[in-house]
Protein backbone atom coordinates (compact mmCIF):
# COMPACT_ATOMS: atom_id res chain seq x y z
CA UNK A 1 0.00 0.00 0.00
CA UNK A 2 1.03 3.20 -0.70
CA UNK A 3 2.14 5.97 1.88
CA UNK A 4 -1.28 7.52 2.58
CA UNK A 5 -1.28 11.25 4.35
CA UNK A 6 -4.80 11.42 6.34
CA UNK A 7 -6.59 14.69 6.12
CA UNK A 8 -9.21 16.21 7.98
CA UNK A 9 -13.32 15.88 5.83
CA UNK A 10 -14.29 19.87 6.87
CA UNK A 11 -17.76 21.11 4.95
CA UNK A 12 -17.22 18.27 2.09
CA UNK A 13 -13.57 19.16 1.51
CA UNK A 14 -10.23 17.49 2.48
CA UNK A 15 -8.00 20.17 3.98
CA UNK A 16 -4.73 20.40 5.54
CA UNK A 17 -3.59 22.57 8.04
CA UNK A 18 -1.09 25.22 6.25
CA UNK A 19 1.63 24.20 9.34
CA UNK A 20 0.05 20.85 10.05
CA UNK A 21 1.81 18.66 12.51
CA UNK A 22 1.82 14.81 11.62
CA UNK A 23 1.76 11.16 13.65
CA UNK A 24 3.26 8.06 12.17
CA UNK A 25 0.34 5.53 11.34
CA UNK A 26 1.27 1.85 11.78
CA UNK A 27 0.63 -1.03 10.25
CA UNK A 28 0.78 -3.57 13.78
CA UNK A 29 1.23 -6.37 11.84
CA UNK A 30 4.31 -5.23 10.59
CA UNK A 31 5.19 -2.27 12.51
CA UNK A 32 6.06 -0.45 9.50
CA UNK A 33 5.32 3.18 9.16
CA UNK A 34 2.72 3.32 5.94
CA UNK A 35 1.54 6.64 6.95
CA UNK A 36 1.09 9.84 8.89
CA UNK A 37 -2.31 11.31 10.99
CA UNK A 38 -2.83 15.11 11.19
CA UNK A 39 -3.17 16.65 15.13
CA UNK A 40 -5.53 18.98 14.60
CA UNK A 41 -5.59 22.34 16.03
CA UNK A 42 -8.68 23.97 18.15
CA UNK A 43 -9.18 26.22 15.20
CA UNK A 44 -9.78 23.35 12.94
CA UNK A 45 -11.94 21.68 15.25
CA UNK A 46 -13.58 25.00 15.50
CA UNK A 47 -13.50 25.52 11.92
CA UNK A 48 -15.77 22.00 11.75
CA UNK A 49 -18.16 23.36 14.23
CA UNK A 50 -18.52 26.14 12.48
CA UNK A 51 -19.31 23.94 8.46
CA UNK A 52 -21.66 21.35 11.20
CA UNK A 53 -23.77 24.36 12.11
CA UNK A 54 -23.87 26.21 9.07
CA UNK A 55 -25.30 22.94 7.47
CA UNK A 56 -27.62 22.19 10.32
CA UNK A 57 -29.73 25.11 9.29
CA UNK A 58 -30.53 23.52 6.12
CA UNK A 59 -29.82 20.01 6.41
CA UNK A 60 -32.49 20.30 9.87
CA UNK A 61 -35.31 20.91 7.11
CA UNK A 62 -34.70 18.68 4.60
CA UNK A 63 -37.50 15.91 3.92
CA UNK A 64 -37.05 13.36 6.45
CA UNK A 65 -37.52 10.99 3.30
CA UNK A 66 -34.75 12.58 1.57
CA UNK A 67 -32.40 12.84 4.71
CA UNK A 68 -33.14 9.08 4.74
CA UNK A 69 -32.50 8.67 1.12
CA UNK A 70 -28.68 9.64 1.59
CA UNK A 71 -28.83 6.45 4.14
CA UNK A 72 -29.92 4.37 1.23
CA UNK A 73 -26.91 5.57 -0.64
CA UNK A 74 -24.34 5.58 1.66
CA UNK A 75 -25.61 1.85 2.78
CA UNK A 76 -25.48 1.32 -1.32
CA UNK A 77 -22.29 2.93 -1.79
CA UNK A 78 -20.57 0.99 1.17
CA UNK A 79 -21.86 -2.38 -0.26
CA UNK A 80 -20.00 -1.13 -3.33
CA UNK A 81 -16.80 -0.42 -1.49
CA UNK A 82 -16.95 -3.12 0.93
CA UNK A 83 -13.78 -4.46 0.25
CA UNK A 84 -11.71 -1.21 0.14
CA UNK A 85 -13.53 -0.29 3.78
CA UNK A 86 -12.52 -3.73 5.07
CA UNK A 87 -9.00 -3.53 4.03
CA UNK A 88 -8.64 -0.31 5.79
CA UNK A 89 -9.57 -1.94 8.88
CA UNK A 90 -7.66 -4.69 8.51
CA UNK A 91 -4.36 -2.65 7.59
CA UNK A 92 -4.12 -0.34 10.27
CA UNK A 93 -6.23 -1.75 13.48
CA UNK A 94 -4.69 -5.07 12.07
CA UNK A 95 -8.19 -6.70 12.60
CA UNK A 96 -8.13 -9.56 10.85
CA UNK A 97 -9.34 -9.49 7.32
CA UNK A 98 -12.75 -11.64 7.44
CA UNK A 99 -13.07 -9.89 10.79
CA UNK A 100 -13.26 -6.46 8.83
CA UNK A 101 -15.65 -7.34 6.59
CA UNK A 102 -17.82 -8.61 9.46
CA UNK A 103 -17.49 -5.17 10.61
CA UNK A 104 -18.19 -3.11 7.10
CA UNK A 105 -21.62 -5.46 6.83
CA UNK A 106 -22.15 -4.60 10.18
CA UNK A 107 -22.37 -1.26 9.92
CA UNK A 108 -24.47 -1.45 7.03
CA UNK A 109 -27.14 -3.01 8.51
CA UNK A 110 -27.11 -0.75 10.72
CA UNK A 111 -27.58 1.89 8.04
CA UNK A 112 -30.51 -0.48 7.49
CA UNK A 113 -32.05 0.23 10.91
CA UNK A 114 -31.71 3.91 11.08
CA UNK A 115 -33.93 3.85 7.77
CA UNK A 116 -36.57 3.30 9.24
CA UNK A 117 -36.27 6.77 11.16
CA UNK A 118 -39.81 8.19 9.45
CA UNK A 119 -41.12 5.48 11.38
CA UNK A 120 -38.90 5.60 14.88
CA UNK A 121 -38.86 9.27 15.45
CA UNK A 122 -42.85 9.03 15.31
CA UNK A 123 -44.23 11.21 18.70
CA UNK A 124 -46.93 10.06 20.82
CA UNK A 125 -50.70 12.14 21.39
CA UNK A 126 -52.33 12.16 24.22
CA UNK A 127 -55.83 12.71 23.59
CA UNK A 128 -58.80 13.85 25.94
CA UNK A 129 -56.80 14.82 28.87
CA UNK A 130 -59.35 17.52 30.35
CA UNK A 131 -62.59 18.40 27.77
CA UNK A 132 -61.29 19.86 24.95
CA UNK A 133 -57.14 19.23 26.07
CA UNK A 134 -54.88 17.46 24.67
CA UNK A 135 -51.28 16.92 24.98
CA UNK A 136 -48.60 15.99 21.98
CA UNK A 137 -45.10 14.93 22.36
CA UNK A 138 -42.56 15.66 19.25
CA UNK A 139 -39.05 14.82 18.78
CA UNK A 140 -36.70 17.08 16.83
CA UNK A 141 -33.02 17.52 15.93
CA UNK A 142 -30.89 20.14 18.51
CA UNK A 143 -27.71 20.83 16.33
CA UNK A 144 -24.45 19.83 16.17
CA UNK A 145 -23.60 16.83 17.56
CA UNK A 146 -19.23 15.54 18.34
CA UNK A 147 -18.35 12.26 17.99
CA UNK A 148 -14.76 10.67 19.77
CA UNK A 149 -14.21 6.59 18.28
CA UNK A 150 -12.00 4.19 19.82
CA UNK A 151 -9.36 2.30 17.87
CA UNK A 152 -10.74 -0.89 17.79
CA UNK A 153 -14.16 -0.37 15.85
CA UNK A 154 -13.59 2.66 13.40
CA UNK A 155 -16.20 1.60 11.01
CA UNK A 156 -18.76 -0.08 13.91
CA UNK A 157 -18.63 3.01 16.09
CA UNK A 158 -18.79 5.21 12.71
CA UNK A 159 -22.78 3.48 12.44
CA UNK A 160 -24.13 3.92 15.81
CA UNK A 161 -23.28 7.64 15.73
CA UNK A 162 -23.47 8.89 12.67
CA UNK A 163 -26.66 7.50 10.42
CA UNK A 164 -28.92 8.27 13.62
CA UNK A 165 -27.62 11.75 14.61
CA UNK A 166 -28.09 12.90 10.75
CA UNK A 167 -31.23 10.98 9.61
CA UNK A 168 -32.61 12.50 12.57
CA UNK A 169 -32.09 16.00 10.93
CA UNK A 170 -28.51 16.95 13.49
CA UNK A 171 -25.17 17.07 11.78
CA UNK A 172 -22.27 15.39 12.94
CA UNK A 173 -18.53 15.95 13.46
CA UNK A 174 -16.54 12.54 14.25
CA UNK A 175 -12.92 12.23 15.56
CA UNK A 176 -11.24 9.15 15.01
CA UNK A 177 -8.49 7.30 17.06
CA UNK A 178 -5.08 8.55 15.65
CA UNK A 179 -4.28 5.03 15.60
CA UNK A 180 -7.16 3.81 12.99
CA UNK A 181 -8.27 6.68 10.47
CA UNK A 182 -7.95 4.84 7.46
CA UNK A 183 -11.66 3.49 7.75
CA UNK A 184 -13.13 7.62 7.94
CA UNK A 185 -10.48 8.59 4.92
CA UNK A 186 -12.50 6.41 2.82
CA UNK A 187 -15.85 7.03 4.29
CA UNK A 188 -15.27 11.16 3.34
CA UNK A 189 -15.10 9.86 -0.53
CA UNK A 190 -18.30 8.09 -0.22
CA UNK A 191 -19.82 10.77 1.73
CA UNK A 192 -18.75 12.67 -1.31
CA UNK A 193 -19.46 10.48 -3.69
CA UNK A 194 -23.32 10.22 -2.61
CA UNK A 195 -23.71 14.51 -3.04
CA UNK A 196 -24.42 14.61 1.09
CA UNK A 197 -24.60 18.58 1.39
CA UNK A 198 -21.12 19.91 2.74
CA UNK A 199 -20.94 20.15 6.73
CA UNK A 200 -23.85 17.34 7.32
CA UNK A 201 -21.10 15.04 8.46
CA UNK A 202 -17.35 16.45 8.93
CA UNK A 203 -13.78 14.47 10.22
CA UNK A 204 -11.55 16.38 12.38
CA UNK A 205 -8.15 13.96 13.22
CA UNK A 206 -6.04 14.69 16.34
CA UNK A 207 -5.79 14.22 20.24
CA UNK A 208 -8.29 15.24 22.92
CA UNK A 209 -7.55 18.85 22.56
CA UNK A 210 -10.01 18.47 19.52
CA UNK A 211 -12.73 17.45 21.44
CA UNK A 212 -11.80 19.39 24.57
CA UNK A 213 -12.10 22.35 21.99
CA UNK A 214 -15.63 21.39 21.25
CA UNK A 215 -17.28 21.50 24.95
CA UNK A 216 -17.17 25.53 25.45
CA UNK A 217 -18.82 26.28 22.20
CA UNK A 218 -22.60 26.85 22.42
CA UNK A 219 -23.18 25.51 18.80
CA UNK A 220 -22.30 22.02 19.72
CA UNK A 221 -25.47 19.85 21.47
CA UNK A 222 -24.27 16.91 22.19
CA UNK A 223 -20.89 14.57 22.57
CA UNK A 224 -20.47 10.73 22.33
CA UNK A 225 -17.41 8.51 22.67
CA UNK A 226 -16.98 5.30 22.92
CA UNK A 227 -13.53 4.45 24.64
CA UNK A 228 -12.26 3.22 28.09
CA UNK A 229 -13.89 4.30 31.22
CA UNK A 230 -10.85 6.83 32.56
CA UNK A 231 -11.69 9.00 29.20
CA UNK A 232 -15.12 8.64 29.58
CA UNK A 233 -15.48 9.84 33.18
CA UNK A 234 -13.27 12.91 31.80
CA UNK A 235 -15.56 13.64 29.40
CA UNK A 236 -18.82 13.25 31.66
CA UNK A 237 -17.14 15.70 34.26
CA UNK A 238 -16.30 18.17 31.12
CA UNK A 239 -19.38 17.88 29.51
CA UNK A 240 -21.56 17.84 32.57
CA UNK A 241 -19.80 21.44 33.69
CA UNK A 242 -20.49 22.76 29.90
CA UNK A 243 -24.28 21.62 30.11
CA UNK A 244 -23.69 19.54 27.08
CA UNK A 245 -25.62 15.90 26.50
CA UNK A 246 -23.59 12.41 26.41
CA UNK A 247 -23.47 9.81 25.64
CA UNK A 248 -20.50 7.61 26.98
CA UNK A 249 -19.86 4.03 26.00
CA UNK A 250 -16.99 2.86 27.98
CA UNK A 251 -14.67 0.42 29.46
CA UNK A 252 -15.45 -3.63 29.85
CA UNK A 253 -14.49 -7.11 31.31
CA UNK A 254 -16.34 -9.87 30.60
CA UNK A 255 -17.51 -13.55 32.19
CA UNK A 256 -18.24 -16.25 30.17
CA UNK A 257 -19.99 -18.91 32.99
CA UNK A 258 -19.76 -22.92 31.88
CA UNK A 259 -22.14 -24.62 33.77
CA UNK A 260 -21.79 -28.47 33.99
CA UNK A 261 -24.49 -29.51 31.15
CA UNK A 262 -22.59 -26.51 28.83
CA UNK A 263 -22.34 -27.91 25.09
CA UNK A 264 -18.21 -28.30 25.17
CA UNK A 265 -18.05 -28.29 21.34
CA UNK A 266 -19.91 -24.56 21.06
CA UNK A 267 -18.04 -23.51 24.35
CA UNK A 268 -15.01 -23.37 22.44
CA UNK A 269 -16.23 -22.65 19.50
CA UNK A 270 -17.16 -19.63 20.82
CA UNK A 271 -14.19 -19.32 23.27
CA UNK A 272 -12.05 -18.65 20.68
CA UNK A 273 -13.92 -16.26 18.97
CA UNK A 274 -14.94 -14.46 22.37
CA UNK A 275 -11.69 -14.10 23.62
CA UNK A 276 -9.16 -14.10 20.43
CA UNK A 277 -11.20 -13.07 18.18
CA UNK A 278 -10.00 -9.10 17.50
CA UNK A 279 -6.85 -10.50 19.42
CA UNK A 280 -9.20 -9.64 22.46
CA UNK A 281 -9.26 -6.02 21.75
CA UNK A 282 -13.36 -5.93 21.91
CA UNK A 283 -15.42 -4.53 24.62
CA UNK A 284 -17.35 -7.93 24.64
CA UNK A 285 -13.87 -9.87 24.37
CA UNK A 286 -14.84 -12.41 27.20
CA UNK A 287 -12.18 -12.53 29.21
CA UNK A 288 -12.95 -14.09 32.89
CA UNK A 289 -13.84 -17.96 32.33
CA UNK A 290 -15.93 -19.18 35.03
CA UNK A 291 -16.30 -22.64 35.26
CA UNK A 292 -18.51 -25.09 37.84
CA UNK A 293 -16.20 -27.97 39.76
CA UNK A 294 -17.63 -30.58 37.93
CA UNK A 295 -16.39 -29.95 34.54
CA UNK A 296 -13.46 -27.45 35.84
CA UNK A 297 -11.18 -30.01 34.78
CA UNK A 298 -12.65 -30.60 31.31
CA UNK A 299 -12.80 -27.18 30.33
CA UNK A 300 -9.18 -26.28 30.77
CA UNK A 301 -7.97 -29.41 29.23
CA UNK A 302 -9.93 -28.33 25.95
CA UNK A 303 -9.30 -24.55 26.15
CA UNK A 304 -5.39 -25.10 26.34
CA UNK A 305 -6.10 -28.00 23.49
CA UNK A 306 -7.74 -25.09 21.47
CA UNK A 307 -5.68 -22.32 22.15
CA UNK A 308 -2.28 -24.25 21.14
CA UNK A 309 -3.96 -24.58 17.71
CA UNK A 310 -4.65 -21.02 17.06
CA UNK A 311 -2.77 -19.41 13.99
CA UNK A 312 -1.65 -16.05 15.30
CA UNK A 313 0.00 -13.63 12.41
CA UNK A 314 -0.37 -11.21 10.10
CA UNK A 315 -4.02 -9.73 9.58
CA UNK A 316 -3.90 -9.98 5.62
CA UNK A 317 -3.55 -13.95 5.70
CA UNK A 318 -6.98 -15.33 5.51
CA UNK A 319 -5.33 -18.85 7.05
CA UNK A 320 -4.28 -16.71 10.42
CA UNK A 321 -6.90 -16.73 13.16
CA UNK A 322 -5.77 -13.62 15.70
CA UNK A 323 -3.88 -10.43 14.60
CA UNK A 324 -1.35 -8.12 16.42
CA UNK A 325 -2.62 -6.24 19.30
CA UNK A 326 -2.90 -2.42 18.35
CA UNK A 327 0.56 -0.69 19.16
CA UNK A 328 3.81 -1.53 20.78
CA UNK A 329 2.59 0.38 23.58
CA UNK A 330 -0.58 -1.96 24.25
CA UNK A 331 2.16 -4.96 23.76
CA UNK A 332 3.86 -4.06 26.41
CA UNK A 333 0.67 -3.30 28.68
CA UNK A 334 -0.67 -6.56 28.39
CA UNK A 335 2.85 -8.02 28.85
CA UNK A 336 3.19 -6.19 32.06
CA UNK A 337 -0.62 -7.54 33.13
CA UNK A 338 0.50 -11.44 32.39
CA UNK A 339 3.86 -10.22 34.74
CA UNK A 340 1.43 -9.30 37.15
CA UNK A 341 -0.89 -12.43 37.06
CA UNK A 342 2.11 -14.32 37.62
CA UNK A 343 3.49 -12.28 40.62
CA UNK A 344 -0.01 -12.56 42.22
CA UNK A 345 0.09 -16.02 42.57
CA UNK A 346 -2.54 -17.61 39.38
CA UNK A 347 -0.98 -20.34 37.42
CA UNK A 348 0.27 -19.54 33.61
CA UNK A 349 -0.19 -22.22 31.48
CA UNK A 350 -0.10 -20.40 28.17
CA UNK A 351 1.97 -17.53 27.61
CA UNK A 352 1.56 -15.71 24.62
CA UNK A 353 4.06 -13.12 25.16
CA UNK A 354 6.82 -12.77 21.99
CA UNK A 355 5.28 -15.17 19.77
CA UNK A 356 7.50 -16.85 17.12
CA UNK A 357 6.61 -14.62 13.88
CA UNK A 358 8.06 -15.14 10.20
CA UNK A 359 10.58 -12.45 9.22
CA UNK A 360 8.03 -9.59 7.76
CA UNK A 361 6.00 -9.68 10.56
CA UNK A 362 8.91 -9.98 13.09
CA UNK A 363 8.44 -5.89 14.32
CA UNK A 364 4.84 -6.67 14.62
CA UNK A 365 3.00 -6.01 17.92
CA UNK A 366 2.01 -9.84 18.50
CA UNK A 367 0.97 -11.70 22.02
CA UNK A 368 -0.23 -14.78 21.58
CA UNK A 369 -3.28 -16.57 23.08
CA UNK A 370 -2.59 -16.82 27.43
CA UNK A 371 -4.20 -18.69 29.82
CA UNK A 372 -3.99 -18.15 33.13
CA UNK A 373 -5.94 -21.20 36.03
CA UNK A 374 -6.81 -20.96 39.64
CA UNK A 375 -6.88 -17.52 39.44
CA UNK A 376 -8.57 -15.62 42.18
CA UNK A 377 -11.33 -13.26 41.78
CA UNK A 378 -9.68 -10.81 44.06
CA UNK A 379 -6.46 -10.55 40.92
CA UNK A 380 -5.39 -7.51 39.34
CA UNK A 381 -6.06 -9.83 35.64
CA UNK A 382 -9.79 -10.22 37.16
CA UNK A 383 -10.25 -6.72 37.83
CA UNK A 384 -8.75 -4.89 35.45
CA UNK A 385 -9.51 -4.68 31.64
CA UNK A 386 -6.16 -5.73 29.57
CA UNK A 387 -7.90 -5.58 26.18
CA UNK A 388 -5.62 -8.27 25.06
CA UNK A 389 -6.00 -12.62 24.52
CA UNK A 390 -5.34 -12.95 28.15
CA UNK A 391 -7.82 -15.00 29.88
CA UNK A 392 -8.50 -15.93 33.62
CA UNK A 393 -10.05 -19.23 34.23
CA UNK A 394 -11.91 -18.88 37.85
CA UNK A 395 -13.76 -22.00 39.40
CA UNK A 396 -17.22 -21.12 40.85
CA UNK A 397 -19.27 -23.18 43.05
CA UNK A 398 -22.17 -22.88 41.08
CA UNK A 399 -24.75 -20.54 39.42
CA UNK A 400 -25.38 -17.81 42.82
CA UNK A 401 -21.65 -17.99 43.05
CA UNK A 402 -21.17 -16.88 39.43
CA UNK A 403 -23.16 -14.13 39.70
CA UNK A 404 -21.96 -12.84 42.72
CA UNK A 405 -19.28 -12.44 41.24
CA UNK A 406 -20.29 -10.53 38.12
CA UNK A 407 -22.57 -8.12 40.42
CA UNK A 408 -19.58 -7.33 42.37
CA UNK A 409 -17.39 -6.28 39.01
CA UNK A 410 -17.18 -2.52 38.29
CA UNK A 411 -17.46 -3.06 34.39
CA UNK A 412 -20.92 -4.07 33.58
CA UNK A 413 -20.73 -4.79 29.97
CA UNK A 414 -22.35 -8.00 28.90
CA UNK A 415 -21.45 -11.24 30.48
CA UNK A 416 -22.72 -14.90 28.88
CA UNK A 417 -23.36 -18.10 30.10
CA UNK A 418 -22.95 -22.13 28.72
CA UNK A 419 -26.25 -24.25 29.76
CA UNK A 420 -28.87 -26.13 28.26
CA UNK A 421 -30.84 -25.77 31.37
CA UNK A 422 -33.65 -23.64 31.41
CA UNK A 423 -33.80 -22.17 35.04
CA UNK A 424 -29.36 -21.21 34.63
CA UNK A 425 -30.80 -19.31 31.51
CA UNK A 426 -33.82 -17.40 33.19
CA UNK A 427 -31.41 -16.72 36.26
CA UNK A 428 -29.09 -15.09 34.55
CA UNK A 429 -31.10 -13.40 32.35
CA UNK A 430 -32.87 -11.22 35.25
CA UNK A 431 -29.71 -11.91 37.69
CA UNK A 432 -26.61 -10.63 35.67
CA UNK A 433 -25.60 -7.35 36.55
CA UNK A 434 -24.99 -6.21 33.10
CA UNK A 435 -26.30 -4.80 30.11
CA UNK A 436 -25.98 -7.20 27.78
CA UNK A 437 -26.37 -11.05 28.51
CA UNK A 438 -25.95 -13.98 26.43
CA UNK A 439 -26.63 -17.71 26.07
CA UNK A 440 -24.81 -19.82 24.64
CA UNK A 441 -22.95 -17.35 22.67
CA UNK A 442 -19.46 -15.80 23.07
CA UNK A 443 -19.78 -12.45 22.15
CA UNK A 444 -23.70 -11.04 23.45
CA UNK A 445 -23.54 -7.92 20.64
CA UNK A 446 -27.37 -7.29 19.87
CA UNK A 447 -28.30 -6.76 16.66
CA UNK A 448 -28.55 -3.06 15.35
CA UNK A 449 -32.32 -3.29 16.11
CA UNK A 450 -31.96 -3.10 19.95
CA UNK A 451 -30.05 -1.50 22.02
CA UNK A 452 -26.12 -1.53 22.83
CA UNK A 453 -24.75 -1.02 25.57
CA UNK A 454 -23.32 -2.01 29.55
CA UNK A 455 -24.09 -0.40 32.56
CA UNK A 456 -21.83 0.54 35.87
CA UNK A 457 -18.73 1.68 34.74
CA UNK A 458 -19.22 0.02 30.88
CA UNK A 459 -21.47 2.82 30.33
CA UNK A 460 -21.44 6.43 31.97
CA UNK A 461 -25.35 8.11 31.82
CA UNK A 462 -28.33 6.30 30.36
CA UNK A 463 -28.64 6.01 26.60
CA UNK A 464 -27.09 3.04 23.92
CA UNK A 465 -26.87 3.14 20.74
CA UNK A 466 -28.40 1.51 18.11
CA UNK A 467 -32.68 0.99 18.08
CA UNK A 468 -34.77 3.19 19.19
CA UNK A 469 -31.98 4.68 21.95
CA UNK A 470 -29.93 6.19 19.11
CA UNK A 471 -33.15 8.56 18.08
CA UNK A 472 -33.83 9.32 22.01
CA UNK A 473 -30.16 10.78 22.49
CA UNK A 474 -30.14 12.29 19.03
CA UNK A 475 -33.63 14.23 19.58
CA UNK A 476 -34.92 16.19 22.28
CA UNK A 477 -38.70 15.55 23.25
CA UNK A 478 -41.16 18.87 22.99
CA UNK A 479 -44.51 18.41 24.64
CA UNK A 480 -47.18 20.66 23.57
CA UNK A 481 -49.89 21.00 25.41
CA UNK A 482 -53.28 22.13 23.21
CA UNK A 483 -56.91 23.37 23.93
CA UNK A 484 -58.98 24.21 21.03
CA UNK A 485 -61.76 26.19 22.10
CA UNK A 486 -65.14 26.60 19.50
CA UNK A 487 -65.45 29.70 17.55
CA UNK A 488 -66.79 32.93 19.68
CA UNK A 489 -70.73 32.55 19.79
CA UNK A 490 -70.39 29.19 18.65
CA UNK A 491 -71.27 27.18 21.88
CA UNK A 492 -70.40 23.57 21.52
CA UNK A 493 -73.67 21.06 21.08
CA UNK A 494 -73.83 19.32 24.40
CA UNK A 495 -71.44 16.26 24.40
CA UNK A 496 -73.18 13.82 26.60
CA UNK A 497 -76.48 11.92 27.24
CA UNK A 498 -77.96 12.62 30.68
CA UNK A 499 -80.55 11.41 33.19
CA UNK A 500 -83.77 13.42 32.78
CA UNK A 501 -84.72 13.48 36.18
CA UNK A 502 -81.43 13.18 37.94
CA UNK A 503 -79.15 14.91 35.13
CA UNK A 504 -76.43 12.05 35.54
CA UNK A 505 -74.01 11.60 32.54
CA UNK A 506 -75.29 8.32 30.96
CA UNK A 507 -73.27 8.03 27.81
CA UNK A 508 -70.42 9.93 25.28
CA UNK A 509 -73.09 11.00 22.30
CA UNK A 510 -70.38 12.07 20.19
CA UNK A 511 -67.56 10.06 18.54
P1 LIG B 1 -9.26 5.60 24.70
O1 LIG B 1 -10.14 5.94 25.82
O2 LIG B 1 -7.79 5.64 24.92
O3 LIG B 1 -9.53 6.56 23.43
C1 LIG B 1 -10.81 6.65 22.85
C2 LIG B 1 -10.92 7.97 22.09
O4 LIG B 1 -10.92 9.03 23.04
C3 LIG B 1 -9.76 8.26 21.15
O5 LIG B 1 -10.26 8.86 19.98
C4 LIG B 1 -8.89 9.22 21.94
O6 LIG B 1 -8.14 10.09 21.11
C5 LIG B 1 -9.92 9.99 22.73
N1 LIG B 1 -9.45 10.53 24.01
C6 LIG B 1 -8.52 10.02 24.84
N2 LIG B 1 -8.42 10.77 25.96
C7 LIG B 1 -9.32 11.76 25.84
C8 LIG B 1 -9.70 12.84 26.67
N3 LIG B 1 -9.13 13.07 27.85
N4 LIG B 1 -10.67 13.67 26.22
C9 LIG B 1 -11.28 13.46 25.03
N5 LIG B 1 -10.96 12.44 24.19
C10 LIG B 1 -9.98 11.61 24.60
O7 LIG B 1 -9.72 4.15 24.18
P2 LIG B 1 -9.05 3.24 23.05
O8 LIG B 1 -7.82 2.62 23.59
O9 LIG B 1 -9.00 3.96 21.76
O10 LIG B 1 -10.21 2.12 22.90
C11 LIG B 1 -10.31 1.01 23.74
C12 LIG B 1 -11.31 1.26 24.85
O11 LIG B 1 -12.62 1.49 24.31
C13 LIG B 1 -11.45 0.05 25.76
O12 LIG B 1 -11.54 0.48 27.09
C14 LIG B 1 -12.76 -0.59 25.31
O13 LIG B 1 -13.42 -1.36 26.27
C15 LIG B 1 -13.55 0.64 24.96
N6 LIG B 1 -14.65 0.30 24.04
C16 LIG B 1 -15.90 0.24 24.57
C17 LIG B 1 -16.96 -0.13 23.78
C18 LIG B 1 -18.35 -0.23 24.35
O14 LIG B 1 -19.29 -0.47 23.60
N7 LIG B 1 -18.54 -0.04 25.66
C19 LIG B 1 -16.75 -0.45 22.44
C20 LIG B 1 -15.45 -0.37 21.92
C21 LIG B 1 -14.40 0.01 22.75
Amino acid sequence: MDFVRIKNYIDGKWVEEANAKYEPLYNPSTGEVIGEVPISSRETALAAVESANRAYATWRHVPIGKRVGYLFALRAAMGKNLEELAFAIAVDQAKHISEARGEVMRVMQIIETACSIPTLIQGDTLEGISGNICGRVIRQPLGVFCGIAPFNFPGLVFGWFVPFAIGVGNTFILKPSTQSPLFMQKMGDIFTEIGLPPGVVNIVHGHRNVPESWYGSPDVSGVCLVGSTPTAKKIAAKCGEAGKRTMLLAGAKNYLVVMEDAQMDVFIENYLHSCYGSAGQRCLAGSIVAVVPEVYDRVVERILAASKGLKVGDAMDPDVYMGPVISKDAKEKIERYIEIGVKEGARLIMDGRNPKMPEKNKNGYFVGPTVFVDVEPSMTIVKEEIFGPVVAIVRVNDIYHALDLIRKQEFGNGACIFTQNLFYTEKFIQEANVGMVGVNVGVCAPHPYLPFGGIKDSLLGTDKVQGKGGIDFFTQAKVATIRFEAPEGKSEPDRVERCPKTGAVRSCVAQ
